[in-house]
């Protein structure tokens, strides 16, 4: 969830991230819109506004993780939580195949499937800045490369 955090600490937050977004790995230089730091464990479910339960995100990621923690996937009937930016790595949850965000464990299936991470609208978008050499950028390749 978007919420009202003070400009000190939206800067740390999205200086910690490389101005990328934690879920996509959209660059902020890239989209028109602002990216917004929101909520890992939302304030609903009793999630603080410390920066260790703070994360930057995509006005697409946030929009469709709302106030979400968990969801079951189908065929299944275990709860699975969503990636937790502070507590997981990205790299042991998700891989790219070209623009298309694969997932690598029920956690990054969950969150794929609830933030909609693969949907058209965002895949088109970065394809078009793959074609330009733009995702992922050299911040999000930090993200994503084993070191
Ligand atoms: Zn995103």
């Amino acid at each position: 969830m978007s919420s009202e955090v003070s400009p000190e600490t939206r800067l740390i937050v999205a200086t910690r991230a490389n101005h990328v977004c934690e879920y996509c790995l959209l660059s902020e230089q890239d989209v028109y819109f602002r990216f917004q730091v929101e909520h890992i464990i939302s304030r609903k479910h009793g999630g603080s506004s410390e920066v260790d339960n703070l994360a930057l995100a995509c006005v697409y990621c946030n929009r469709h993780k709302g106030s979400d923690i968990a969801t079951i996937i189908p065929g299944q009937q275990e709860l699975v939580r969503l990636y937790h930016p502070r507590n997981d790595r990205w790299r042991n949850h998700f891989r790219l195949d070209g623009v298309t965000i694969e997932p690598l464990s029920q956690i990054a299936e969950a969150t794929i499937r609830i933030l909609q991470m693969n949907h058209d609208d965002q895949t088109l978008e970065r394809l078009t800045l793959k074609r330009r050499g733009r995702y992922p950028s050299e911040a999000a390749r930090l993200l994503i490369t084993e070191h």
